[in-house]
């Protein structure tokens, strides 16, 4: 009977460490750090791991740590939490607001990492007990906002050798005690466009002697953003907006260059790997048309979460396991990215939303000054972050008949 014993043993573990963990996210909070400067907050980490007897590697650039718990022998399942900070001011007015000008964990990365900081060490004491089946990868990623920490991880080999990887983000619109799953996408993607227009110019009385680069480059505004959504699926939702144009200098003179900025979202995995080419070749057909050369530059944002549908219900799992009953709540694809994306094109795993709003209490917004988080939500992450690594350890070991996952009731 693991499951019922595993949240006996949550409790007891929480019981001692609730407040000392609470303790620690102020500290993250009074002294946050931006992307790939995580020095620090890497530093706070490792004493702790360390401390638990645990052995954590720190990556190369400094920031962000990898660390293993359990044998090598049976399944490998990683918990990622982001470590870093936003470029913002903190508007609170509360003891633990950030020391830093202009910089503040605004979208609850200090959460994030509490949370895996008090999960590794509940996984530390299991492992010591020898109750772990299998081993536990830890990722404390950096740079998740820039972003390119998952990039990061995954080029010193942080998830070569896991079979699956689950991670979760604080959501203000949400209680604390829920969870947020989604099989399928549940974040999107986000990628930058500029396109660069030339051709002759000349005098606006002569536009046939010229491209007419402005005529043109208006075609390319509309005609670019129409034909795409014609040739793609439109259930992709793939969405070109332009934010930026600028071309000439006098109303009676045509350029001879042009640009335009935009972003491409895109809420379907398929769609967005073959969006550059697309937008590139009815690019081309559209300038070719209007006899200017066009260029773009195509700049890769992150794929959309893609949950797994297994994954999620591993989640689904743990939370009623280790949070109760009623603790699942359906929740939707949003239009924000999140870098985790780049590691389920790798291998599956699942994202949840953790509810860190005090019941009847003020809803919140992420990336807002004056973002905050009810801290129960801490306990409740250690929770559902230690039952999905046991339930998925568990899970993915070969069935036997003294297998703790055919007890369970
Ligand atoms: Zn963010
Ligand atoms: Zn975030």
């Amino acid at each position: 009977m693991r499951g019922r014993e595993l949240r006996g043993e949550l409790d007891a573990f929480l019981a001692e460490t609730e407040q000392d963990l609470v303790a620690f996210r102020r500290d993250l909070h009074m002294y946050p750090e931006l992307g790939f400067a995580e020095y620090r907050t890497t530093q706070r980490i490792a004493e702790r791991l360390t401390a638990a007897g645990l052995a954590p590697s720190v990556l190369p650039r400094g920031t962000g740590i990898i660390c293993d718990v359990g044998s090598g022998d049976g399944p490998t399942v990683a918990l990622r939490a982001d470590i870093d900070a936003l470029a913002l001011q903190d508007e609170k007015d509360v003891p633990y607001r950030s020391t830093v000008p202009g910089s503040c964990h605004a979208c609850g990365h200090d959460v994030h990492t509490t949370i895996l900081l008090g999960t590794s060490l509940f996984l530390a004491q299991q492992a010591a007990a020898g109750l772990l089946p299998g081993r536990v990868r830890l990722i404390f990623q950096p740079a998740e906002e820039l972003p390119g920490g998952a990039l990061e991880v995954m080029a010193q080999g942080g998830i070569s050798g896991v079979d699956r990887i689950f991670g979760l983000h604080c959501d203000p619109r949400l209680d604390v005690g829920q969870v947020g799953l989604k099989p399928g996408p549940i974040t999107s993607a986000c990628d930058r466009l500029l396109v660069r227009v030339s051709g002759p110019g000349g005098h606006t009385a002569r536009p046939h002697l010229t491209a007419d680069l402005v005529f043109a480059l208006a075609k390319i505004l509309t005609e670019l953003p129409a034909a795409l959504s014609r040739r793609i699926d439109p259930r992709s939702s793939l969405s070109l907006v332009w934010g930026r144009v600028e071309a000439g200098s006098a109303a009676n003179a045509i350029p001879d260059d042009g640009i335009a900025e935009g972003t491409v979202r895109c809420l379907d995995e398929n769609a967005w790997h073959v969006a550059p080419d697309l937008i590139k070749s009815l690019l081309e057909s559209v300038a070719g048309a209007y006899g200017v050369e066009a260029e773009m530059e195509y700049t890769r944002g992150v794929p959309p979460v893609v949950n797994d549908e297994m994954s999620v219900e591993m989640l689904a799992e743990a939370a009623q396991r280790a949070l109760g009953a009623g603790s699942v709540a359906p929740t939707q694809q949003s239009l924000g990215g999140e870098d985790f994306a780049w590691y389920l094109e790798s291998i599956p795993g699942a994202f949840a939303r953790l509810g860190t709003r005090s019941p009847g209490g003020r809803t919140y917004d992420i990336h807002q000054g004056t973002f905050d988080v009810d801290e129960s939500a801490i306990a409740m992450g250690v929770r559902l972050m230690a039952a999905t690594a046991l339930t998925a350890l568990w899970e993915s070991r070969p069935v036997t008949v003294t297998d703790p996952i055919t007890t369970l009731a």
